[in-house]
């Protein structure tokens, strides 16, 4: 699921959300005076940036609208043993290091 499908899951408008242009500002989306979430209104407990044909967005999410797509979030995690492969190999290629993965019997 990439972000566009989460913020389509969501209901989230990506015009109204609001450009992530300081990443560190994250934590004061959420701290003592949290913004709205992006969906219901409610106070954001949860902010991540989405990366988004319209650049680097916020989206803040309560605890409820976090629940509801906690399982659904774009995953950078590769989900098969393959996968986790070709990441290794891809990291030993990049730092330029042998290793040799050996299949359990
Ligand atoms: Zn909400």
């Amino acid at each position: 699921m990439t972000d566009a499908d989460l913020l389509l899951r969501l209901g989230v408008d990506p015009d109204t959300l609001a450009p992530a242009v300081d990443p560190r500002r994250g934590p004061d989306r959420v701290g003592l005076n949290p913004v709205p979430c992006s969906t219901c209104g409610q106070p954001a407990r949860f902010t991540r940036i989405v990366d988004l044909d319209q650049g680097p967005r916020w989206l803040d999410r309560c605890r409820s609208c976090f629940l509801a797509t906690v399982g659904t979030q774009p995953s950078r995690m590769p989900a098969t043993v393959d996968g986790i492969v070709a990441d290794l190999r891809a990291a030993m290629a990049e730092a330029g290091v042998a290793l040799t993965i050996i299949e359990a019997p």
